[in-house]
């Protein structure tokens, strides 16, 4: 028996990263993914368990070499999973979570439609301006951009086989988990 893929995406700032902690403490058999990158680490981050850290050169060379699963350019920056430990995990029956941007979730849903994609939502638009108003520290045009920004990415998240919206964590969580429970190999 196989395990199955799970492809988490999301706006930053929109509590991912805790979403997926909180998650992998629920479950026995999920391994997160880690990808290879481009990008400079940022402070704490450590290479081999947040991301491997490579060269463009690097990355490049695993391109020709296929090791890839999917890649994709986001920020300036490259980004990609690794082929051959997805593979292996999900042979040895074990269910695989990646956490990667829309391009990347598209790819691997053309490749591999049993894949299950959930894309995390904030808060409804209006909550949104709300808390940015509230907070009273960013300019009109930074809300107006952040608010178009969610637009699009609403928009983005049609292609997705679930929306989870992160209103609260232990909700959202919980509802992950039920997504996961249903379809984990
Ligand atoms: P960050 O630089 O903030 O860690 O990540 C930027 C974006 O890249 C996030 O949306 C993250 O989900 C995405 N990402 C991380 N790893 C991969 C990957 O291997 N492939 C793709 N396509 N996106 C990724």
């Amino acid at each position: 028996m196989t395990g199955r893929l799970f492809i988490i995406s999301g706006s930053s700032g929109v509590g991912k990263g805790t979403l997926i902690k909180e998650l992998l403490k629920k479950t026995d058999n999920l391994i997160l993914s880690v990808s290879s990158t481009t990008r400079k680490p940022r402070l704490g981050e450590v290479h081999g368990i947040n991301y491997f850290f490579v060269t463009k050169e690097e990355f490049e060379n695993d391109i020709k070499k296929e090791l890839f699963l999917e890649w994709a350019e986001f920020g300036g920056n490259k980004y990609g999973t690794n082929k051959k430990r997805v593979q292996e995990a999900l042979l040895e029956g074990k269910n695989v979570l990646l956490e990667i941007e829309v391009q990347g979730a598209k790819q691997i849903k053309e490749r591999m439609p049993e894949a299950i994609t959930i894309f995390i939502l904030p808060p409804t638009r209006d909550e949104i301006e709300k808390r940015l108003r509230g907070r009273g520290t960013e300019t009109e045009e930074a809300i107006q951009k952040r608010l178009l920004a969610i637009e699009f990415e609403s928009k983005e998240s049609e292609q997705y086989d679930y929306k989870v919206v992160n209103d609260d964590i232990g909700r959202a969580v919980e509802e992950i988990f039920e997504i996961y429970k249903k379809h984990k190999g």
